[in-house]
């Protein structure tokens, strides 16, 4: 009902080239608009993913995604990369990347301009053969990012073979680095991210001090607080427009 309702919108946080300091993308984030109050996904994701109907929110938040930027393109010709979460609770389906493909194609949207990020912990499920998702999923032409890493124990070796082009390092990294040092966690998965031609995004940066630290580490994209916290389509829009 919630979902016929419409009680479910998108906000967006924007992400930001490390050399440029320019806006390239944003993160698409769902938000419960619920008798009057928001409910943040922390309260309903893991309620959802027990009971499946993530699957299906998971293919609104999509489509609605679809549908503003084939509006942003119609308005503006050019159009930021769009990341989206998708649960893991999709890939015991076969098939599941076909219906997200068909929806592209109905809004006739350049798939390598939507990055679906997917976390580490849904890599290490032995029920779901990760590779072969993975495979299908870059097939189809879209972008692939792993979600939190350095929280799921994925072993290194598994990172090797997956065919993925981000890694989103998480918040914990940069909170528990030491500034003042060079000898970090964050500075070896960076490291690592680079001898295996794999992007890097830290995600979670609040202060100007962690924006230059990361900078200096030659990551490649910045996500947090420090740039802008999650907003309105039109908020982004017009933050889009203003720094890209
Ligand atoms: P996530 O995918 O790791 O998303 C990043 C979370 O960190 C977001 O929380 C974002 O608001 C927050 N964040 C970003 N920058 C900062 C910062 O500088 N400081 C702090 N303290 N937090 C920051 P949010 O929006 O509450 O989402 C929580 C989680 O819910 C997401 O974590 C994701 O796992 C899940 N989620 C959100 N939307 C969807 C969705 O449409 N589908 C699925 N399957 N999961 C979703
Ligand atoms: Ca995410
Ligand atoms: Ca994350």
């Amino acid at each position: 009902q919630a979902l016929k309702d419409k009680e479910f919108v998108i906000v967006y946080q924007p992400k930001t080239a490390v050399n440029t300091e320019k806006a390239i993308g944003a993160e698409a984030l769902v938000r419960w608009h619920k008798d009057g109050k928001e409910v943040p996904p922390g309260k309903f994701i893991p309620l959802f993913e027990r009971n499946k109907f993530i699957i299906k929110l998971d293919l609104y938040i999509f489509e609605q995604v679809c549908k503003d930027i084939a509006f942003w393109k119609e308005k503006y010709g050019t159009v930021p990369i769009v990341s989206i979460n998708v649960s893991k609770e999709h890939f015991v389906h076969e098939n599941f990347i076909e219906e997200y493909a068909q929806i592209t194609d109905k809004y006739g949207i350049d798939r390598s301009k939507i990055d679906l990020e997917i976390t580490e912990s849904a890599t290490i499920d032995d029920k779901i053969d990760i590779i072969k998702v993975l495979n299908s999923i870059k097939e189809k032409g879209f972008v692939v990012s792993i979600d939190d890493f350095g929280t799921g124990y994925s072993s290194l070796s598994m990172l090797q073979s997956m065919p993925i082009d981000i890694i989103k390092i998480d918040k914990v990294f940069i909170d528990k680095a030491n500034l003042q040092s060079d000898n970090n966690i964050i500075n070896y998965i960076v490291y690592l991210a680079k001898r295996l031609s794999v992007k890097t995004i830290v995600e979670g940066v609040e202060t100007k001090e962690q924006a230059n630290y990361i900078k200096n580490l030659k990551c490649d994209v910045i996500q947090g607080y420090y740039y802008s916290k999650p907003i309105s389509k039109e908020e982004f829009e017009d933050y889009f427009t203003k720094n890209s």
